[in-house]
């Protein structure tokens, strides 16, 4: 009896099991682990993933019915982490494997049409062609050992005909190939500038070193201040794991808007066989494709990118970077809700290489690690060349009011204005956009909901409209009052945008500019932003948190918050620890350079924690204060947290589904709790109702035994109620 090849393969839908198929004789050659198959399931047919090949018993299986990949999309020494992946979060294989290759192709068969086009090979042929243009046009191909058509018209004017012929006089051979789109290789480089490493930096290089050379699974905190260097140590790094012969990840919290550390790796390894793949998300899908499929052969020992570049496929990475490890932007909200510091470090584990984590402020979990042990501890406590951190003063609004209308005190406003005087420059956190967070009617009390979610909609002036910053509902505001018919309808509160209308009122003369998602929605905007700010185009730069990511504005030297409650306030226990980072991050972009800068932090509340600790720089006091609360309550580190989010049309089945899930659940709960249900703090959104139940436990066992049995809890949830299962949440609005 003869056997056959099985393939096993994920498919991408809500499976549990990876399932078999026999790979029909015709497909033998290019079914390979790592390409994507169509396969029948049911009646259908949908897109699987190979994950191993066996010579087996064919009886009953269904045959493969298309690979659709030329070549592997991951490694096989992928497939376990995966496998890892999808089981601490509870999500199939399948969907996992889906969520970690680039969007375009990983969807239910549609395909990415790849470009191609002609390359042309010397041939092993001696003698010269004929004509001058002939032999020049053979010589240029030679010195590069072949080159592409797009590459040759750039060179050559009309290169066609005498291609032509020299293919046909055998001086050249002709092949199609695949044309690789890499929109950063035309972007310019800046300048390198060698700087000699601080004694902390190279204490931590050296630790890196030794991690490095012990080839094994090494993970370290790089806890520097801002503005203490972090990046140099990053980039040292990595050119000492490429000199072992290892390959280096990247990962940001969001790529657009960090132009120039991108930059900065680009100086420091182009040029030196360091081949830099960059996966931004202003590539077109055809590109992340080329970039994804460049890394799975091998040619890029630098990849750069976002939250999902963490599943780039790039063999035996030596070292992970997170930079910002502590962002929420980490965590994916949606699908598969991993979170990429976390999978980092399992990634790390598994590849046995350095995984870098570098904040100013470290989430309190990755701080408690390192204290207790988990994570090697590299601090640059001082930034480079012992420049000061600014001196950060705390304005109480309740007594430092603001007059009228106004959005700053006068304290703030003095201060901009000697900035102005100096000719420096100034930066002014808003975390708000829009003109108004809402429009309010003076006679009646009317306000502007979104009809979708419960929370009020924000005006844009400049457009004239309400809009809903989460489901982006759009209406116009009316001329009178709905309610009253009256006309005392107005903006309450301010935004970005109507801060910047004040700033350019008081100070006439000022070059004033706005960075948030409404000013930077267009291609290329944000970078041209940070550009003119770099050229000293700007006077003052007003903004959402944008404005607090990662820059390196030496000229800058105020930086003013102008309201830092907000964050505050919002009904989530990470908001502490939220605000404290972001107003540290705020701070530290202001005296960068040589001038030394000034903060000053707006609030109703200058005595909690948050914010007395990001004014004294403290990381370490802000940690005592958050740790005892997160102990208080059972809180990360001290409890795990699985939170499910039940969604649907109809809010009484909601309600009835989550009593009866929860009921489910409190039953086989063992060691851990069953909180809830409860209506989410947005109890509506995009037009559903939302409500939540929170799982915790001191440990993760109880947690995992308790999903297990999901799957069969899952089966009472009527149709028209939608089951989210976040592991580890991060957003718990
Ligand atoms: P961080 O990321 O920690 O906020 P950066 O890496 O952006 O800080 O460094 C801040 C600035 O200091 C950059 O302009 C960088 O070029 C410069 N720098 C870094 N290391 C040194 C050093 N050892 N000596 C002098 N300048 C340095
Ligand atoms: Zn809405």
């Amino acid at each position: 009896m003869s056997t056959s090849l099985i393939a096993t393969v994920a498919v991408a839908a809500p499976l549990d099991k990876a399932l078999s198929y026999l790979v029909p004789h015709a497909l033998r050659e290019q079914a390979r682990v790592g390409v994507r198959l169509r396969v029948p399931l049911g009646r259908r047919s949908v897109v699987g993933y190979l994950l191993g090949l066996a010579e087996g018993e064919s009886a009953g299986l269904k045959e493969i019915k298309e690979v659709l990949d030329e070549a592997p999309l991951f490694p096989p020494e992928m497939i376990p982490f995966f496998v890892r992946a999808a089981d601490y979060y509870g999500h199939p294989l399948g969907e996992v494997i889906r969520t970690a290759l680039p969007a375009g192709l990983s969807g239910r068969g549609e395909e990415v049409s790849i470009r191609r086009e002609n390359y042309y090979t010397p041939a092993a042929m001696a003698g010269e062609p004929a004509g001058a243009r002939q032999r020049e046009l053979l010589a240029f191909i030679r010195e590069r050992n072949g080159a592409p058509l797009s590459e040759l018209r750039r060179a050559f004017t009309a290169p066609h005909a005498s291609l032509h012929r020299l293919v046909e006089q055998g001086h050249l051979t002709e092949a199609e190939v695949e044309v690789h789109r890499d929109p950063f290789l035309d972007a310019p480089v800046p300048a390198d500038c060698p700087v000699t490493p601080s004694a902390e930096q190279a204490a931590a290089l050296a630790a890196i070193s030794v991690a490095l050379d012990s080839g094994s699974f090494s993970p370290l905190l790089l806890h520097g201040v801002t503005g203490s260097g972090k990046t140099e140590v990053y980039l040292r790094a990595i050119e000492n794991a490429l000199e072992r012969g290892r390959t280096a990840l990247v990962l940001v919290p969001e790529i657009a808007l960090t132009p120039q550390l991108v930059g900065r790796f680009r100086a420091r390894f182009a040029g030196r066989g360091g081949r830099i793949a960059v996966l931004h998300s202003g590539l077109s899908e055809g590109e992340r494709y080329d970039a994804w499929r460049a890394i799975a052969r091998g040619e890029a020992a630098i990849v750069i990118g976002a939250r999902s570049a963490l599943f780039a496929p790039l063999p035996a990475p030596g070292i992970i970077v997170v930079d910002e490890e502590h962002e929420a932007s980490y965590k994916q909200a949606e699908g598969f809700r991993y979170h990429a510091r976390d999978l980092a470090l399992l990634r790390g584990q598994m590849a046995g290489g350095v995984v870098l984590l570098g904040s100013a402020t470290p989430a309190v979990t990755t701080y408690h690690r390192a204290r207790s042990g988990q994570l090697g501890y590299l601090p640059l406590a001082g930034r480079v060349e012992g420049r000061p951190l600014p001196a950060v003063e705390l304005v109480d609004l309740r007594e430092a009011r603001p007059e009228g209308d106004s959005s700053l005190s006068p304290p703030l406003a003095a201060a901009l204005e000697e900035t102005l005087v100096r000719g420096e420059q100034a930066l002014l956190l808003l975390n708000r956009r829009g003109f108004a967070p809402f429009l309010l009617c003076a006679d009646c009390g009317t306000t502007f909901r979104c009809p979708n979610c419960a929370i009020t909609l924000t005006f844009h002036r400049g457009r004239r409209q309400l809009r809903c910053h989460y489901c982006d509902h759009i209406e116009t505001p009316p001329e009178l009052c709905p309610g009253c018919r009256g006309s005392a309808v107005e903006p309450q509160g301010a935004g970005t945008e109507r801060l910047e209308e004040e700033l350019s009122t008081l100070f006439p003369a000022a070059r004033i500019a706005r960075m948030d998602r409404d000013t930077t929605a267009r291609k290329g905007a944000h970078q041209s932003l940070v550009e003119r700010m770099l050229r000293e185009e700007i006077d003052i730069l007003v903004g959402t948190q944008m404005v607090a990511k990662g820059h390196d504005f030496p000229r800058v030297t105020l930086v003013g918050v102008v309201g830092a409650d907000s964050s505050l306030n919002l009904p989530d226990f990470r908001s502490a620890e939220r605000t404290f980072a972001l107003l540290s991050q705020v701070a530290g972009r202001a005296g960068r350079g040589e001038t030394p800068g000034r903060v000053l932090i707006q609030t109703y509340s200058p005595d909690h924690y948050a914010l007395t600790c990001a004014a004294g720089h403290d990381y370490e006091g802000f940690y005592q204060q958050e740790i005892a609360c997160r102990q208080a309550l059972d809180y990360p580190p001290f409890g795990y947290l699985v939170n499910l989010v039940l969604a649907g049309n109809e809010e009484p089945k909601v309600l009835r589904a989550a009593a009866a899930l929860a009921d489910g659940l409190q039953r086989a709960a063992g060691e851990a709790e069953v909180l809830g249900p409860a209506p989410c703090p947005l109890a509506r959104l995009r037009g559903k109702s939302r409500v939540q139940i929170l799982l915790k436990a001191p440990e993760r066992l109880p947690l995992r035994r308790l999903l297990a049995r999901l799957p069969e809890l899952r089966k009472k949830i009527p149709s028209g109620v939608a089951l989210v299962v976040d592991v580890d949440p991060v957003d718990m609005l």
